[in-house]
């Protein structure tokens, strides 16, 4: 990494695109922010390159379009001032360089135009206010004005003006901080930190969706423990998520103590975070034991209990879906599941009968690879017997299931007998029998007292009806 010619990151011939338009114009444009900083980092090439001009990027945006054979239609943000264009996968941003002053209760600045300078100045990090030149005479120039090379090599986010001002102007900035430090597994610089600390109320002016952008691009970082320990860490974790902040703690009671649940969750995510990148099983393990914090009593006899905590936990599911405004369709109901089914397989897998795995693979459906893959991670403990036990038991219920779906094909079980025969048998009219023989052959089926086939259903059946008073036709 050296401060002088970085030609090397513009070989996509758009930059010299933008060169052309740039000199056309008379406007000095850069290209700026996350695409240096991946650049510099060697993360391979970003599929966002934002450009600022030194004057208006909507006209620039419009004269690289113009140049391009493509000639790709432009989207204007005219209140921001900004212009994107998307090239194949590539979505070119263009902002003109501004100055910003903000006032107390908004992050919404006054902008005025402003110099390279004024806009390196109100970038987020050292890291992220980079600049390389895409100008005639300068061409892959660094601008690095706050020293975000040394920052990198460091594996440091820090601010580039006073924290106080960058973090108080755009509180939004305290999550990218923790975001970036989890994604990159960067550490905070010591003042920087403080002064999340010290502004961590002023999060209450960010709107949600945009607190939970960065809350997934956390959950889906190589290892999200780091971003919610730090949440945790600078008081933000209640203002955001209080259902996770209820979980700290160790009580104990007449010599008995149970597990801290907050950091047993970021182990389970951690685990988690190892096997799978679908995002909802990550959040269904950030939330699988959230039910715990409300329903945790103390039992003289047995200690302490979270009776119900699986069906508790997924009300509450729901709930802080909505509170987070984040999509109340399947995907909630996914990690609704996957939380209220977050003990099943625990409980059948120190002695798996053929029966519990059975119910299990029909309640789960087609998502009981997932919950197997939650309950592999939810193993935390630190004693290696124990952990070696609990991942054989598991074991011996995937072992089990390939088994059963091989044998009785229980995923998406359709009842080999329908209503309608039932009713052509015995001759009846829309009725509670009918009802009865059909949940009374699922249940055969499913304790394996018949197999899930027709002619077996069909004598079930017939025994059934007989059993109930009914006569065939
Ligand atoms: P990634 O795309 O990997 O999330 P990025 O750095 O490109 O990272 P963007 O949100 O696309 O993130 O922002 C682009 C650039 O704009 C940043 O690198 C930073 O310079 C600046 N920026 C974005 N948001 C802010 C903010 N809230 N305050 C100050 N500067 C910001």
């Amino acid at each position: 990494m050296s401060n002088s010619n970085h030609i090397k990151a513009l070989v996509n011939p758009l930059f010299k695109t933008v060169l052309k338009a740039s000199s056309l114009l008379k406007v000095d444009s850069y290209v700026i922010g996350g695409y240096v900083r991946d650049y510099m980092m060697e993360r391979g090439d970003a599929k966002d390159i934002d450009i600022v001009a030194i004057g208006s990027g909507i006209d620039l945006a419009q004269k690289v379009s113009s140049l391009l054979a493509t000639k790709p239609t432009i989207s204007v943000f005219k209140n921001y001032g900004t212009a994107m264009l998307k090239v194949d996968q590539i979505e070119l941003e263009f902002v003109g360089a501004r100055k910003e002053s903000y006032k107390e209760d908004s992050r919404n600045p006054a902008v005025e135009e402003g110099t390279l300078e004024d806009d390196q100045n109100r970038r987020d990090f050292t890291i992220n206010a980079m600049a390389i030149s895409l100008n005639k005479g300068s061409y892959g120039e660094l601008l690095d004005p706050f020293n975000g090379i040394e920052d990198l090599k460091n594996k440091i986010i820090r601010t580039p003006l006073d924290p106080d001002i960058t973090f108080s102007d755009d509180p939004l900035r305290m999550l990218r901080a923790i975001r970036f430090a989890t994604q990159l597994q960067f550490k905070i610089e010591e003042k920087s930190f403080e002064s999340i600390v010290r502004n961590a109320e002023r999060i209450k002016i960010i709107s949600t969706e945009r607190i939970v952008d960065e809350l997934h691009k956390i959950v889906a970082s190589p290892k999200p423990s780091i971003g919610f320990a730090i949440l945790n860490k600078v008081d933000l974790l209640h203002h955001i998520v209080p259902e996770l902040s209820n979980l700290k703690g160790v009580d104990t009671i007449e010599g008995q103590r149970h597990k801290d649940n907050f950091w047993h969750t970021l182990e389970v995510l951690d685990n988690i975070a190892k096997n799978t990148d679908n995002l909802w099983l990550r959040w269904a393990a950030l939330l699988h034991d959230i039910g715990k914090a409300p329903t945790k009593k103390f039992d003289k006899k047995v200690g302490w209990t979270f009776h119900a905590h699986e069906f508790v936990g997924s009300k509450m599911v729901y709930k802080l879906f909505k509170r987070l405004k984040m999509p109340l369709n399947e995907k909630m109901k996914f990690v609704q599941k996957m939380v209220f089914m977050s003990s099943r397989p625990i409980v059948i897998a120190s002695g798996v009968t053929d029966s519990a795995v059975r119910r299990l693979v029909f309640d789960a459906g087609d998502y009981i690879e997932d919950l197997m893959t939650l309950c592999e991670a939810d193993i935390t403990t630190k004693n290696s017997v124990k952990f070696k036990k609990y991942h054989q038991n598991f074991k011996k219920v995937r072992d089990k299931i390939i088994e059963v779906e091989e044998r009785d094909h229980i995923r998406n079980f359709q009842p080999p007998i329908s209503g309608e025969e039932i009713i052509k048998t015995f001759n009846l009219k829309p009725s509670r029998e009918i009802g009865i023989i059909k949940d009374a052959i699922k249940e055969a089926i499913l304790e394996g007292k018949i197999l899930n086939e027709y002619e077996a259903a069909k004598v079930f059946m017939l025994q059934k009806g007989k059993e109930l008073g009914l006569k065939t036709n």
